[in-house]
């Protein structure tokens, strides 16, 4: 087996406590203020995966005393999503880049490639929210579509609810937007009641996530995998959360 799960983590960084790393010091050297790299070694020497994080705000200039920032998140993020997500050599974007973007006033963000745009109006009315948790969230679920990196066709629910339980595993966002209304099924609430499920399933059967996102990844969706990795099928996992929480609607469980 030369795969392997342990990982040191050195990320390149403006922040010179998280730079920890003799070997990666050339990279450490010349810090730009739009572009930096997040990197992650494999323990088995064989693999260095890269990833540089670009900040566009020539559209909306507004935003350019945010771009450090973003640059600090996108480090980060790509370093915990990935580990979240596994990291069993599956290949990752080269780069990850954020655009701010003028125009379509409703619009929060999208992603195509390796591009997330943030849409002007939306991020300038969260820019004084308390911690920018919106903001942060936001980019959390973005870069896990980026990350996810699918080659083949994966369910919606699949997609959507792995996005929102990273950006909720991350502490970016409430419970109660995590949470499958009254009555819903996970395949048609893929905002909320999909996260709250896979949420329940990495809680009950820790490393699930990880697993099946990089089964996916490598050899395409098939629902087998939940029941080769939890020992249950998905029918079987749904009965079990609607026991609980996060999948009754907020009700309490009924037990039994
Ligand atoms: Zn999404």
């Amino acid at each position: 087996m030369q795969k392997s799960i342990a990982l040191v983590l050195v990320i390149s960084t403006l922040s010179p406590g998280l730079a920890a790393c003799d070997q990666w010091s050339i990279f450490q050297s010349a810090p730009s203020f739009e572009e930096n790299s997040a990197f992650i070694k494999e323990t088995n020497q064989t693999t260095v995966s890269f990833t540089t994080c670009k900040i566009d705000t020539t559209e909306v200039p507004e935003a350019e005393s945010d771009r450090e920032l973003l640059l600090t998140l996108c480090q980060d993020y790509y370093a915990r999503i990935r580990q979240m997500l596994g990291s069993d050599g599956a290949e990752q974007p080269s780069s990850i880049q954020i655009r701010l973007k003028k125009g379509r006033t409703d619009q929060v963000a999208d992603v195509s490639g390796g591009t997330i745009s943030l849409y002007e109006n939306w991020f300038m009315k969260h820019q004084g929210d308390p911690d920018r948790r919106e903001i942060k969230g936001v980019l959390a679920h973005e870069m896990t579509h980026i990350m996810q990196a699918y080659k083949t066709e994966v369910p919606q629910w699949v997609v959507e609810g792995i996005a929102d339980y990273v950006r909720h595993a991350m502490g970016l966002s409430d419970k109660s937007a995590v949470q499958c209304e009254d009555g819903k099924h996970y395949e048609e609430s893929v905002y909320r009641c999909a996260p709250a499920f896979l949420t329940y399933v990495e809680e009950s059967y820790p490393g699930t996530i990880a697993q099946i996102n990089t089964q996916f990844r490598t050899t395409g969706y098939d629902a087998d995998f939940f029941t080769q990795v939890t020992g249950k099928p998905l029918d079987q996992l749904w009965q079990e959360c609607l026991g609980t929480t996060w999948c009754s609607g907020g009700r309490e469980a009924l037990g039994g």
